[in-house]
């Protein structure tokens, strides 16, 4: 069982991947991780985010291992990842680990913004998971405020919306939901209803899978 969660940063769909993978005893990658860490790995060797084929390699010798480096949650961190994203080269070097990772058993619970798309076009279910952007940035001007960070409501909108754009306009693989996904909206919702949402969706799904 394949479980894809898409949708744009802040959105929650980070925390809900977990909890649905908890939920149902699934494991959960969080593939923007995965970007980002390519993107430390490019900066650490002193080279540019544009240069495209040393990003590939960076993504070729990506460590798994490394992906609960607390630096990689940074905001900066986010944005560095949705340079090297862009490539094709990038992408295509981190495709094989993600449908590995996806194709195990029982199930496993993904989350990205291409996951639906390309990573896993036959996944069982997709759930792509919006909110407006004033709250997408409230609820990381909070989250980051309480890390002590002393950044500005506008700032991190601003930071937002430039990323989301980065993703969509992007010409291989842009965020997107997929024709057959569920769209979940959070903007009215805290993490729990947002839960309580996806759950139904699955077990909706679920049941026409028969
Ligand atoms: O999800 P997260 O905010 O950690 O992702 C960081 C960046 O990585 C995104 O803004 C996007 O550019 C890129 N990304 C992607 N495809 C994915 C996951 C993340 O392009 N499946």
């Amino acid at each position: 069982m394949i479980i894809a969660i898409d949708g744009p940063a802040a959105s929650g769909k980070g925390t809900l991947a977990r909890l649905i993978a908890e939920h149902l005893g699934y494991a959960c990658l969080d593939t923007g991780l995965l970007y980002r860490a390519v993107a430390r790995d490019v900066l650490a060797r002193g080279q540019s985010l544009e240069d495209e084929e040393f990003a590939a390699q960076a993504a070729r010798m990506i460590d798994t291992a490394t992906l609960d480096d607390p630096e990689l949650r940074s905001p900066g961190a986010g944005d560095a990842a949705s340079v090297v994203a862009k490539f094709p080269a990038v992408r295509q070097a981190l495709l094989a680990l993600q449908r590995a990772f996806a194709d195990q058993s029982p199930g496993a619970v993904l989350d990205g913004r291409d996951i639906g798309t390309v990573v896993c076009p036959d996944a069982d279910i997709k759930i792509f998971v919006t909110a407006d952007l004033a709250v997408r940035a409230q609820r990381r001007f909070e989250e980051l405020r309480r890390r002590g960070d002393p950044v500005t409501l506008e700032a991190v909108t601003e930071i937002l919306r430039l990323r989301d754009e980065r993703d969509q306009s992007r010409a291989d693989a842009p965020m997107r939901a997929a024709s057959d996904a569920d769209l979940l909206d959070t903007t009215e919702m805290d993490i729990e209803a947002a839960f309580d949402a996806a759950v139904g969706l699955i077990k909706r799904r679920i049941a026409r899978l028969g």
